[in-house]
């Protein structure tokens, strides 16, 4: 016999954006229970120890970008401490003609940067001038070129979606993909002039909670996770739920699945909250058509594999700053490099150095097919060149591979919203959330997590 529970909400998955909806579900004293197909909680954020060193094999840093972020670190109290890098964090690189240039932080360096054209540097001075854009769906690389040139779209907005998208920006659309980006050329007409006009607008209290800042957890991103897991109630989770789907009956949802010992479970729920990749609805929601929800289904993903190395004898190009971004016409295998053991304390043995790379995203994807052993071969003929030590003698060397890891919100993402809406119209008590809508980075999941919450009344 299978075992029945009765819940007023179900929320699926217990990665970030689901723990942090069931952090303020708890808090408002809600009846939920929480399914989540693996054995631990956090989805693809987990932190490990290895050889002394504390690693990251999914994200490593998020950006205090909305309140939500600020407001969950000080709701969160002593369970979860906040890690914000050195004042290095704010120098970054750019790989060009196989060198390490420093990004621009100030105009001095803006004027002499081999990075950018001297004709695209003459351009950006028109920038402000230029006429704002009329198409919704124009894409980041039309944008760019249309207001700032080929150098840039290059060498500055391509190594940036590299590294945040792993994506492409001929097929990302600006709207959908950087909405702060696309907000500030259609309100202020211009985004030079619209950063200066925004740095003078005053802001509430609660705004200056949204910061640039880079931030990660001490102890590592996974103690955010099980602070979020122990003040939900761990009481309100059921991990290892395997084949989960659900049917919409008389009103109310009944989501099925398998216990860990094999046995029948049956939640019965008037709402229901999905935080899963798009991906993951196809089997869940089995009583939408598949076609009426293949707007959503059919989301793309980059697949990514993240290398992390720790040298204790490391004496290569000095990783002074965050860390280097590769644009694509670079031609590399790698997207970027992470210089973690210089942005955060005690992650390593004392004087070692540690890294993380990614491989693949959606131009290089063949690369996510490789074996371990061939992508090794790639990484230490690639960081050889790139971070140029004088031995390539690790001795941490780990890969992680990451399938569906980063959504791409393309064209299709209209009909996507739209879709998302119609059945939240025709299925009463359901939300669909998670990172096929709201943004992509810890800081858009928190915010996202924190609204699936309040809003589910
Ligand atoms: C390699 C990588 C690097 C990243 N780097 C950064 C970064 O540097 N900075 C940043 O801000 N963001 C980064 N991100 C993005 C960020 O990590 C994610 O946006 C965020 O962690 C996603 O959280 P989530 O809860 O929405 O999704 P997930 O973490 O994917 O959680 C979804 C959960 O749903 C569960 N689930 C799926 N299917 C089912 C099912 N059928 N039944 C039950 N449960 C199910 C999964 O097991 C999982 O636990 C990165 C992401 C990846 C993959």
């Amino acid at each position: 016999m299978p075992t029945i529970i009765e819940k007023n909400i179900v929320v699926i998955g217990a990665g970030l954006t689901g723990l942090t909806t069931s952090f303020y579900l708890k808090k408002n004293n809600a009846d939920f229970i929480v399914i989540e197909q693996n054995s631990k909680v956090g989805g693809v954020i987990q932190t490990e120890k290895h050889n002394g060193y504390l690693i990251e094999t999914g994200p490593n840093t998020g950006i205090v970008g909305h309140p939500e972020v600020t407001e969950l670190f000080e709701e969160l109290g002593n369970n979860c401490e906040i890690d914000l890098p050195g004042k290095e964090v704010n120098k970054r690189f750019i790989l060009k003609n196989s060198k390490w240039e420093p990004l621009p932080s100030g105009l001095w360096q803006g004027i002499t940067t081999p990075l950018f054209t001297f004709g695209d540097k003459l351009r950006i001075l028109g920038e402000p001038f230029r006429k704002r854009g009329t198409n919704p769906n124009e894409t980041l690389a039309q944008l760019v070129l249309r207001r700032m040139g080929k150098s840039f779209l290059d060498y500055a907005i391509d190594p940036f979606i590299m590294g945040v998208y792993s994506g492409d920006p001929a097929r990302l659309v600006t709207r959908h993909a950087l909405p702060k980006l696309y907000s500030l050329e259609q309100t202020y007409g211009s985004f030079i002039g619209g950063a200066i006009k925004k740095g003078f607008k005053k802001k509430t209290p609660r705004e200056m909670k949204a910061t640039r800042k880079v931030f990660s957890v001490k102890g590592g991103l996974s103690e955010l996770i099980n602070a979020l897991y122990t003040m939900a109630g761990k009481e309100n989770f059921i991990l290892s739920a395997n084949n989960l789907s659900v049917q919409y009956v008389n009103g109310k949802y009944v989501s099925t699945f398998l216990n860990s010992d094999g046995t029948d479970i049956i939640v019965k729920s008037n709402k229901l909250i999905t935080t899963t990749g798009a991906f993951a609805l196809k089997n869940i929601l089995s009583f939408i058509d598949k076609e009426k929800l293949s707007p959503i289904t059919n989301l793309p993903y980059a697949n990514v594999v993240e290398v992390v190395l720790g040298f204790d004898n490391y004496d290569g190009f000095k990783p002074e700053g965050f860390g280097g971004l590769i644009p694509f016409v670079e031609n590399r295998d790698v997207l970027g490099v992470l210089f973690m053991s210089t942005l955060f304390q005690k992650r390593t043995p004392d004087n070692c150095t540690l890294f993380t790379m990614f491989i693949g995203g959606v131009r290089k994807s063949n690369l996510f097919e490789r074996t371990e052993a061939e992508l090794k071969n790639i990484v230490e003929a690639e960081f050889m060149q790139l971070m140029k030590p004088s031995v390539f003698n690790p001795n941490l060397f780990k890969l992680f591979w990451h399938k569906n890891a980063i959504p791409q919100y393309g064209i299709e993402s209209e009909e996507r919203f739209k879709t998302i809406e119609m059945l939240k119209k025709e299925y009463s008590g359901l939300i669909i959330g998670g990172n096929l809508k709201d943004g992509i980075g810890m800081a858009d999941r928190i915010k996202q997590g924190k609204n699936l919450a309040i809003n589910c009344y």
